[in-house]
């Protein structure tokens, strides 16, 4: 199954031709934090089943990972959605980040990482007691 996705504006496109790609880690390092202010959900496949079919990522060479080795975070020049990265402690290896796949459905948590880095401001409300916001088109942001 070939699987696409893109950065939020589109200007990046990429398939990934994996068919053994449904694993994903949620990672807390320091660098998915940035890139989401929590964690990062992230596909582990190789580097050379993903084929770019729009645009060019941008590369940032991240060298203040907390497993100490430099790791490439791939991302879109334009709207600055981290795509991918490629860290040098796995060599051939790619953690594409789900939320960019097209299709979300059929993929299974199979490990979470540096969890003694997780945020965790709050505890979680139980179900069903959150307040739940829903904004119509138009409307003003926070108000119920
Ligand atoms: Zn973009
Ligand atoms: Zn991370």
């Amino acid at each position: 199954m070939v699987r696409t996705g893109g950065c939020y504006c589109q200007a990046i496109r990429y398939e990934l031709e994996d068919d053994s790609a449904h694993d994903f880690s949620v990672c807390y390092c320091e660098g998915c934090k940035y890139a989401s202010s929590s964690h990062s959900m992230n596909l582990r496949t190789d580097t050379d089943k993903i084929k770019v079919t729009k645009g060019t990522p941008k590369v940032f060479l991240d060298t203040k990972t907390l497993s100490g080795k430099p790791m490439k975070r791939k991302f879109c020049g334009d709207c600055g959605n981290s795509l991918w990265s490629e860290p040098s402690a796995a060599p051939g290896k790619a953690f594409v980040k789900v939320g960019t796949l097209d299709d979300k459905s059929g993929l299974k948590l199979l490990v979470e990482v540096f969890c003694s880095n997780a945020l965790r401001p709050y505890e979680p409300m139980p179900k069903g007691t959150t307040p739940q916001l829903t904004f119509a088109a138009g409307s003003a942001p926070f108000e119920a």
